[in-house]
């Protein structure tokens, strides 16, 4: 340690020090999972898609409170991956929507 360091220098250092691990430990966002999609619709057939689109799914609901894991026709995988649907062919997210949403009972 310096002996001509004053108290005040050794408080402004090591709050830099706290702001760079901080920042370091952030990243650029590099370690945060990618936003699960479920949107790859290759395997479906046309009137499959035809379900799909006319239910108006989307990966991330718009509602406040209704998205597919609370919904009673989803059909939940492993945790951080697509789930399935009564209603709908193809992969579904637990954020995921569409019009046919019936709240799962309490
Ligand atoms: Fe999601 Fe709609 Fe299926 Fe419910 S019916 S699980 S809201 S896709």
């Amino acid at each position: 340690m310096n002996p001509k360091l004053s108290r005040r220098d050794l408080l402004v250092q090591t709050a830099a020090l706290g702001v760079v691990a901080v920042a370091g430990a952030n990243g650029c966002g590099k370690d945060r999972p990618a936003a699960l999609s479920c949107s790859d619709t290759s395997a479906l057939s046309a009137p499959e898609m035809t379900v799909r689109t006319v239910l108006a799914y989307v990966d991330t609901s718009a509602e406040p409170g209704k998205n597919c894991s609370n919904c009673q026709q989803f059909l939940p995988a492993a945790p951080d991956t697509c789930g399935a649907c009564k209603v709908l062919k193809g992969p579904v997210s637990p954020k995921g929507y569409c019009k046919s949403f019936v709240a799962r009972p309490a």
